[in-house]
């Protein structure tokens, strides 16, 4: 999952960019309003992390854009401390969730993961297509019962395709998920990551919809 991180606030910055990564997301990151704004714009990302006091354009500012823009992105809002009249003010704006500052990580990173299941529509934090079993919080895969060993990047790859259910998804979109930023967006390399990942599974277990991409179906 590909997440962008808004704060403009450096040592709060590090610290949630480094736990989100080692939790697996992906993530970019922008300390400005306005980078925020194009960022959410271009970029394809699962879920926001939005700190509400910005330079250059303030949070409220660059979430009120986005929405106008028809952008759905769920969005999680960081307001100051006891700042009740904030938080009512970006919910409004078409915030998802809220923390308010100062709050823990681990916080932070599992209401993350409950926006992003619930955009695709699952309340639990551990999933199940077919026969395999995705636990979102520790990173395992199990296959009909058997723990599968994946790298970081194989668990993000069959996360993302586990979420978007019957939807087919293309090597293009993968990439982007996949990757950040400044990361490679080679289709190849998805290709060659799907059949490795097929040898990991068994056959039948990431089906190709000619045309569309790829689809990890309810069926297994
Ligand atoms: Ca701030």
């Amino acid at each position: 999952m590909r997440v962008l991180l808004v704060e403009d606030d450096k040592i709060i910055a590090d610290d949630i960019v480094g736990a989100l990564r080692d939790s697996g997301f992906v993530v970019d990151y922008a300390a400005d309003g306005e980078a925020a704004w194009f960022l959410g714009d271009t970029e394809p990302y699962d879920a926001i992390v939005l700190d509400l006091g910005l330079p250059r354009l303030d949070g409220l500012s660059v979430l009120k854009r986005w929405r106008a823009a028809g952008q759905l992105t769920p969005v999680l809002i960081l307001s100051a401390r006891g700042s009740w009249m904030e938080r009512v003010d970006g919910i409004e704006a078409g915030a998802d969730d809220y923390l308010p500052k100062p709050f823990q990580v681990p916080e932070l990173i599992a209401r993350l993961r409950a926006l992003i299941r619930r955009a695709a529509g699952m309340a639990q934090p551990v999933m199940r297509a077919g026969d395999l079993v995705v636990d979102t919080r520790r990173m395992t895969i199990l296959n009909a019962g058997q723990p599968v060993k994946v790298t970081p990047l194989e668990f993000r790859l069959v996360d993302y395709l586990v979420h978007n259910g019957d939807r087919a998804v293309s090597t293009g979109e993968l990439a982007e998920h996949l990757h950040g930023i400044d990361g490679s967006s080679d289709t190849n390399a998805i290709e060659a990551m799907i059949s490795r990942l097929r040898r990991k599974l068994g056959p039948g277990v990431i089906e190709t919809r000619r045309g569309f991409g790829y689809v990890i179906g309810k069926e297994g």
